[in-house]
């Protein structure tokens, strides 16, 4: 239906059985509607003491930002004051995920309170090492599904290319944490040959997702290597990179990256957003920058107990992305990544947060909530349930505000073998839904 087009609510006497004379409007609502009236403060950088006496010039430099990222406790300790949890989380860090944030991201950070959602994705915690029985090493079956070593070809049509192990900042509840950080490393040049041999005797594969790790920690010129040769297979159509660099480490969005990256469309872009508060002028100038070298931006965001749950934070960051040309695309449901149970949420929440945004706000801002298999069954779409009942040449639906109306289905009209112009015979046949 066209958006503003006006349908009456189904009378009581047109509704089909069981909901005649039963149900209330408002009853099919999943979860009570009420008017979000907590607002999240917008952020700014506030440099520590400890960076106070940087150029703005090193600052602004990415490879300046990457060099002095903190990895240690005692660094930390420098700029946040730690919790024993969280104290206790950096010191068992070690050989289950690295801990590294660029200054860049550490200055978003609350250093006085725990809670504050940049530092809950960043610091580990001493709930990490707590192990659940339904957490795998490799949540997504990525590895069985691996015909050389850093790519995965899970779709018959797409596959996913891990060009690094290396990212700006270790998010704690990073599904691939089994790879990343370990030796932050790039895909070796023996291996990527390997990747392309397999690619151009693999004709049905027109879509290649980079990540790792994050691609665009990569060098200009090792990251146009690998674009342009996959871009020289000719039935490779797209190129994708997932990412989260422009959130963690924005000043790697640079003129020359964009130059770079426009020459290799069609090239889309996925960047991994969390909360509102990552949305800085930085950023949003790191992705106006993009957008502007014409990639298509979409956004990617896993749910987060404490973090992001709730309806009025990630209404908030869809609205914030649109607002930067960012597509909401991706609410993930956590994956089940070893040590990350304290992060995950119910399905229901998921669910409850599209509720809340479908029909509240604008259709673009609306994300796909998905849950990705266990296993390697790929990504399943959730959403609230809109079919009341289907009926006899109709269906009942519900709509945002629990409002039931009527849809009557079509008579099916049947053409017989093709005739010449003029002649058609249309044979209209009444078929019960
Ligand atoms: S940026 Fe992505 S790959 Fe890197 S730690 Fe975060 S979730 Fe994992």
């Amino acid at each position: 239906m066209q958006e503003g087009a006006k349908m009456e609510p189904a009378s009581d006497s047109n509704l089909s059985s069981p909901l005649r004379g039963t149900e209330k409007a408002s009853q099919l609502v999943l979860f009570p509607i009420s008017v979000e009236q907590r607002k999240v403060e917008e952020i700014k950088e506030v440099r520590p003491p400890l960076w106070k006496e940087v150029l703005e010039r090193e600052w602004n430099d990415w490879r300046w930002q990457l060099r002095h990222r903190i990895t240690s406790l005692e660094q930390m300790k420098e700029i946040i004051e730690l919790t024993p949890e969280e104290t206790e989380g950096i010191k068992h860090s070690k050989g289950r995920l690295a801990l590294a944030v660029t200054p860049y991201f550490a200055s978003l950070m609350d250093p006085i309170n725990p809670n504050c959602p940049i530092r809950r994705q960043a610091i580990p915690r001493i709930e990490e090492i707590h192990l659940s029985k339904n957490e795998m090493v490799d949540p997504l079956g990525e590895d069985k599904h691996s015909p050389v070593p850093g790519l995965v070809h899970r779709y018959p049509d797409r596959v996913l290319l891990l060009v690094t192990d290396q990212c700006a900042v270790y998010c704690r509840y990073c599904t691939r944490r089994r790879l990343v950080g370990s030796h932050e490393r790039s895909i070796t040049q023996g291996n990527f040959e390997e990747v392309l041999k397999y690619l151009k005797s693999h004709r049905k594969v027109r879509d290649v997702l980079l990540s790792g790790g994050d691609p665009l920690l990569l060098e200009n010129e090792r990251l146009e290597e690998i674009l342009g040769r996959l871009r020289a297979i000719p039935h490779i159509e797209l190129l994708r990179i997932g990412t989260r660099v422009p959130v963690t480490l924005p000043q790697r969005i640079t003129g020359g990256l964009v130059r770079m990256l426009k020459k290799y469309h069609p090239l889309m872009i996925s960047i991994h957003f969390t909360h509102p508060k990552e949305i800085t002028e930085t950023v949003r100038r790191a992705c106006n920058e993009l957008a502007d070298g014409g990639i298509p931006l979409g956004s990617q965001t896993v749910l987060l107990k404490g973090i992001n749950d709730k309806p009025y934070i990630m209404k908030k960051l869809v609205q914030e992305l649109l607002k930067i040309r960012v597509r909401p695309y991706y609410i993930y449901q956590c994956d089940l990544a070893m040590g990350t149970e304290h992060f995950r949420t119910s399905v229901a929440t998921g669910i409850q947060i599209i509720e809340k945004l479908r029909g509240h706000t604008t259709g673009y801002a609306v994300p796909t909530y998905v849950v990705d298999a266990p296993g390697g069954g790929g990504k399943i779409p959730l959403q609230p349930d809109y079919l009341v009942t289907r009926g006899k040449g109709k269906i009942v639906l519900r709509n945002y505000e629990g409002k039931v109306f009527e849809y009557p289905e079509p008579n099916i009209i049947e053409f017989k073998k093709a005739r010449p112009i003029g002649e058609e015979k249309v044979v209209p046949k009444k078929v019960m839904a």
